[in-house]
């Protein structure tokens, strides 16, 4: 990776990097860094693919080689691969503020969004028939929302967070919200908006693709009654790894699942004609799992021995704060605005920043090693995985945006 060689070294560069030098000699997660296959650019795209642990392969190996080619069936008993999906939900589950037997790991986060909207529906009963959306949310959770919706008889209703609490009523069913927008990376109020959605009667479904890994969730103590996620973002599980699904043991045994596959059936190997669902995490299950993505994921989850999620959190507010501080430095005035807000208590684990010339402008930076990601048409995304970005990353990240946009000119929107 070729640094950087014409920035006129000046006062704000010294002090920024031996500030970042300092925060990354006293930051007690600094040592995981090493347990990460990365080069030496700055990776700050494990908000979309968590960057591979060096460890991994080798247990892959072994899931193929030896439990696949040498124990061939066996390995259904023998290397754990039938309860894989509950076992490895087991955890994440301490990850997100999750009790044992609540999490069920499998499927997409998109087919869970559907497990658990149409269950949702279903538990909050008759006489209700309105599903609030967040109208910001990533696509394919409006998409599948919808779908259920038309399938469940329910109507859609796309609402801004921030109107959340206005919209809410004794028509509301269920409400679909994201612990953490995808795009700005703003963080949402999950404790009191689960609150309200209580209050008004409905059940709450978080998505939390963008916050578990990253900061704290605590689902069980604010009472949240489902979740989904994605495990290949800050969970570093691979490309397409399995999401899970969490529904609170109060809701297990109403938990009326669209997809009731047989692996969701109290006695799976009955092979009845007759459908009886299991008790527990099990009941979210659908078909046979995709053993090889979710032992990889097992395996991935091992840097997280150790991890208090409130260090991981700490170190990413103090990473995000030290990025904006670094651009508001760097940058030539008016040339980027964040998106993402300044208060800790909304803010995800990424930097969110608008840029007119996004697109020549993150190609630039992902040629000096600087990967970041561009959500269309304009906004430059930046995230932060506390285990293995850190200080110096940040001041670099900064450095290299303000080199790049004084070559993109103002107004060059495609070069
Ligand atoms: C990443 C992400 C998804 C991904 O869904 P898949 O089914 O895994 O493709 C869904 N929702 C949100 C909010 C996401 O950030």
């Amino acid at each position: 990776m070729s640094e950087n060689t014409t920035t006129t070294t000046t006062a704000p560069t010294e002090n920024l990097r031996e500030r970042a030098l300092k925060l990354d000699a006293t930051d007690p997660l600094a040592g995981r860094r090493a347990l990460f296959a990365l080069d030496d650019g700055v990776y700050l795209d494990g908000n979309s693919l968590g960057a591979l642990p060096v460890h991994v392969p080798a247990r892959v190996q072994d899931v193929l080689t030896r439990q696949w080619g040498e124990l061939r069936i066996r390995s259904w008993d023998e290397s754990g691969w039938w309860t894989a999906p509950e076992r490895i939900g087991d955890r994440i589950a301490p990850l997100v503020g999750a009790a044992a037997g609540q999490i069920v790991v499998g499927d997409s986060t998109s087919v869970n969004v559907f497990k658990a909207v149409v269950a949702a529906v279903r538990i909050a009963g008759e006489g209700r028939d309105e599903i609030l959306v967040d109208a910001t949310t990533f696509p394919t959770d409006g998409y599948i929302a919808s779908a259920a919706a038309r399938l469940t008889g329910h109507r859609i209703v796309p609402v801004a967070p921030a109107d959340v609490l206005a919209a809410l009523g004794p028509r509301t069913a269920a409400v679909l919200l994201n612990h953490v927008d995808y795009r700005s990376g703003r963080l949402h109020d999950l404790p009191g908006l689960t609150a309200a959605v209580h209050a008004a009667g409905a059940v709450a479904v978080w998505d939390l693709c963008h916050s578990a890994g990253a900061l704290p969730v605590g689902l069980d103590d604010h009472g949240v009654d489902l979740a989904v996620g994605c495990t290949y973002k800050y969970l570093n599980g691979g490309p397409g790894s399995p999401a899970y699904l969490y529904v609170a043991e109060r809701h297990q045994t109403v938990f009326d699942s669209p997809l009731p596959g047989w692996n969701s059936h109290a006695d799976p190997f009955g092979m009845t004609a007759g459908y009886a669902p299991a008790d527990g995490s099990v009941r979210g299950r659908v078909g046979t799992p995709d053993i090889v993505s979710m032992l990889t994921l097992e395996a991935a989850l091992d840097v997280w021995d150790g991890v208090s999620v409130d260090a991981v959190r700490a170190k990413s507010l103090a990473l995000t704060d030290f990025f904006l501080e670094c651009v508001e430095a760097y940058v030539p005035a008016g040339r980027v605005v964040s998106v993402t807000p300044a208060a800790h208590a909304e803010r995800g684990s990424q930097v969110a920043l608008r840029c007119a010339e996004a697109e020549p402008v993150m190609r630039r930076l992902i040629e000096r090693g600087v990967v970041g990601d561009l959500r269309r048409p304009d906004v430059l995304r930046f995230g932060f995985t506390p285990l293995y970005v850190g200080f110096a990353d940040a001041e670099r990240a900064a450095r290299i945006l303000a080199d790049v946009l004084a070559e993109v000119p103002a107004g060059n929107t495609v070069g």
